[in-house]
């Protein structure tokens, strides 16, 4: 798409502020944008080469079923956050529904997460009525469905369809493969969507490169923060690693959007913060003999224990991704650390963070990648012939706070013209993307229009319009170099 660069039609009204942020993730990436496609002058500086390109995205928490810990409240603030991403983003979501189960060897019920679910479907009901185009979801009234044993073991006995046509129809491969003794009836479908990191990492810098007042630098690590003596200027020295130059950049507004390095710049600025890390991974597997149309298929399970959540996460072409919540899979032996008086970034463990920086020994790979097929083989036992078939897909997450299982947050604000997104989940990104805006008008650096005030769109001309053909072959360019099957960047 050859769209020219092009100015809002709010530039008239916006002041000539610069705003600089630090980390092109999935938080600052849309940040960016967000201001830029009203008008604001931005500048985005990523280290890496390439935007979002952080910890794995894969799963659009559009209810929080994942989280049968926490409250209500945060599962509807992220059901209200992933429609409104959905609709600015619509090229990064993988169409398919989440099948959740509870094994036998698990203390829960199902039935006990039916009451939040019907809290969730009412919402989104309520939502659809007063805003249509908000059915992002599909209808209020499949926004759950359950399935007795009865019926599952009937679909067990159905031909895998060609196309789906029915929520049922998504139940079929997993009727088919699953031990029906394993689980606890019913088995819930809901619309949780998949999010692609690759293409929201395309989608993201095809955006930016059409957004005149939107400059993007990779390669560009800050290495140094100041503000001015009047408080009212930011003096920010970066590293540019492929020419090896240095460059000092002035802006009236810093957005630190660091991810789990947000504490970095905390430092230098000697802002302090009580703030968690934590290090985790995905695994990549291939499984020749999978077929049909799969949803996504999540396992409840106890945190930390052996019995911990497994996830099994579709790409096209039989490829998976596979989360475990044990030490030996996804979790890691004190791979959760918190900040201190003395620093307000969590230090992890050096094996960790050399993970991060460095990549995995092959061996390690092998050996966590297998432990999650098998984690996943417990209640699918074709799947035991799934293969390793990639990197795993890993990184550190900050929690802001002293709750690890806190899961909605989005932003703070420290002094004047200072912000630090602190979001846990992507979908959290637009939510903090909207508190910034707020304290770009209070502080009189942005005019208030017309649209700004319209709370209820999210103005992305430029980004909710690329096209998905284009954002398709840029995600899949992306995958290539980063060392993953180009199939985890297809559409579902
Ligand atoms: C294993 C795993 C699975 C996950 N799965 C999901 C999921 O399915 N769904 C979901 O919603 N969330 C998921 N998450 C959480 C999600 O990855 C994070 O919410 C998200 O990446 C946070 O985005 P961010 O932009 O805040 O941080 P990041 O993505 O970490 O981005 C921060 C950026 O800042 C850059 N940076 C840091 N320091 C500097 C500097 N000094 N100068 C310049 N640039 C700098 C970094 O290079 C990085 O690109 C998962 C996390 C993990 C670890």
């Amino acid at each position: 798409m050859n769209l020219p660069k092009t100015h809002t039609p709010f530039e008239a009204n916006t002041p000539e502020a610069k705003v600089g942020i630090i980390g092109g993730g999935v938080a600052g990436a849309t940040i960016a944008l967000r201001l830029a496609e009203l008008g604001v002058n931005v500048t985005l500086l990523e280290k890496g080469p390439s935007l979002v390109n952080g910890p794995p995205i894969c799963h659009l928490h559009a209810g929080g079923s994942f989280y049968r810990e926490i409250t209500d409240e945060q599962c509807l603030t992220l059901l209200q956050q992933s429609i409104d991403m959905i609709s600015v983003f619509p090229q990064a979501v993988n169409v398919r529904p989440t099948v959740i189960a509870v094994p036998n060897t698990d203390p829960g019920q199902p039935d006990s997460i039916i009451p939040r679910l019907k809290k969730l479907q009412t919402q989104y009901a309520e939502l659809v009525k007063q805003f249509p185009d908000k059915k992002l979801l599909g209808e209020p009234g499949d926004y759950y469905c359950l399935f007795e044993r009865e019926e599952v073991e009937e679909l067990a006995q159905q031909d895998l369809p060609e196309s789906v046509t029915q929520l049922s129809d998504w139940l079929i491969p997993v009727a088919k493969n699953l031990d029906l003794d394993s689980v606890k009836y019913p088995l819930i479908l809901v619309q949780e969507y998949g999010l692609s990191g690759f293409r929201f990492s395309a989608t993201a810098s095809l955006a930016a490169s059409q957004i005149k007042n939107c400059k993007v630098k990779l390669n560009a690590r800050v290495t140094d923060v100041r503000q001015s003596d009047s408080n009212k200027h930011w003096q920010i020295r970066v590293d540019h690693q492929t020419s090896q130059q240095q460059e000092t950049l002035n802006f009236d507004y810093l957005i630190n959007a660091c991810g789990f390095r947000t504490g970095q710049i905390d430092d230098m600025l000697k802002a302090p913060r009580q703030r968690l890390v934590e290090f985790k991974a995905a695994y990549v597997a291939h499984w020749a003999q999978c077929a049909g149309h799969w949803p996504e298929v999540l396992f409840h399970g106890e945190r930390g224990t052996p019995n911990g959540m497994a996830q099994l996460t579709p790409y096209p072409n039989g490829y998976f991704q596979l989360h475990g919540m044990t030490p030996e899979i996804t979790l890691f032996k004190d791979g959760l650390v918190s900040s201190s008086a003395e620093t307000a970034q969590p230090n992890l463990p050096k094996p960790y963070l050399e993970k991060i920086d460095q990549g995995w020994p092959e061996s390690v790979v092998t050996e966590r990648t297998q432990g999650a097929i098998e984690h996943v083989a417990r209640f699918i036992d074709r799947f035991l012939s799934a293969v390793p078939a990639a990197n795993p897909l890993f990184g550190a997450q900050q929690i802001p706070g002293d709750d690890p299982k806190l899961r909605t947050s989005d932003v703070s604000f420290y002094g004047d013209f200072y912000a630090r997104t602190e979001i846990v989940k992507a979908p959290s990104a637009l939510s903090a993307s909207d508190a910034i805006l707020d304290n770009l008008i209070e502080t009189g650096l942005i005019i208030k229009s017309e649209l700004i005030s319209n709370a209820t769109t999210h103005y992305f001309p430029v980004t909710r319009n690329i096209e998905l053909d284009s954002v398709v072959s840029l995600a899949c360019d992306i995958a290539k170099d980063r060392g993953y099957p180009i199939d985890l960047a297809l559409k579902i």
